[in-house]
């Protein structure tokens, strides 16, 4: 099976290689036809690299181990290049929305080439594959980074696909490429102002989820009295490792040694069934 990392660094790569592709096609096309909006786009294309470069740089150190600067890990990193990503996003959709209400405020419509029509309609199929596969790839892998970056992808498709309807139909109606120029530019902020919100979710540190509780209180009733319960659950997740620290009302007469044993091997059973390593408190039931 292929791994996350690997999935995160293959899409980054494959984006590199897509977009300096295109940038070399736009920018040789728009020299020879001297288009200076073909040629705008193409050092657009560049620097989307910037994008995909972030995906790999989070990947890569989220995947390195442990260290003593570090000792929960560095899976975060992955959450941090989101955040990059989403606000690279968000710059992307502010510049797509004033450049076409500039366009509409100067009653300006894109002019008519058929070669721009198929540099720019070959570009933005390319781009809404990529945009599939990087969504395909953040599913698997289960990450943000590479959702965020998908919807960069989709982003510059729709410009591109806008540049072509312009092309098309700016003759009969001058406003359209501009009007769903600012409609599409919401809504890619709209996509940054959600990856935003839940990449930076998890780095601020969330509330456990209700199961969580039933899960704990099975095990610890399994382990140490059956009128054992738990409380005050903290989670703190780290990529692939997380901490949960909660507390456990035990038997008052227990021993100190035997209620060690027992919450040792409550300890044990969380991390092999709920893969978290757990720090516990105890505290004696209240008896009637
Ligand atoms: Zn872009
Ligand atoms: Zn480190
Ligand atoms: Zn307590
Ligand atoms: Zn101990």
């Amino acid at each position: 099976m292929i791994t996350a990392t690997r999935l995160g660094i293959l899409e980054g790569a494959v984006s590199i290689a897509v977009n300096t592709l295109l940038f070399l096609l736009k920018f040789s096309v728009g020299r020879r036809i001297g288009s200076i909006a073909m040629i705008a786009d193409a050092w657009h294309t560049l620097s989307d690299m910037l994008t995909s470069v972030v995906v790999i740089l989070g990947f890569w150190v989220a995947s390195t181990r442990a260290d003593k600067r570090h000792p929960f890990g560095h899976g975060r990193a992955e959450l941090i290049a989101s955040v990059i990503i989403a606000t690279l996003l968000g710059v992307v959709g502010f510049n797509f929305f004033s450049e076409s209400a500039t366009r509409l405020a100067s009653r300006r419509s894109a002019e008519f080439s058929i070669m721009a029509v198929l540099i720019f309609g070959a570009s933005a199929i390319i781009k809404e594959a990529l945009a599939r596969f990087s969504f395909w790839a953040g599913r698997r892998a289960n990450a943000q980074s590479l959702a965020a970056d998908g919807w960069h992808h989709r982003s510059d498709a729709a410009a591109s696909l806008l540049i072509v309807a312009g092309a098309i139909f700016g003759l009969r109606w001058w406003w359209m490429d501009s009007v769903l120029g600012m409609g599409v530019s919401l809504l890619i902020l709209y996509a940054a102002l959600d990856i935003l919100r839940s990449s930076a979710s998890p780095l601020l540190g969330e509330a456990p989820d209700p199961d969580l509780e039933n899960r704990l209180n099975t095990i610890v009733r399994k382990h140490v009295s059956p009128d054992s319960s738990v409380h005050h659950i903290h989670v703190h997740r780290y990529g692939n490792h997380s901490e949960v620290s909660f507390h456990v009302r035990m038997p008052p007469d227990m021993h100190l040694s035997e209620s060690h044993d027992r919450i040792t091997a409550v300890e044990k059973d969380v991390n092999s069934s709920l893969s978290m390593q757990a720090t516990i408190h105890t505290e004696p039931l209240q008896q009637p």
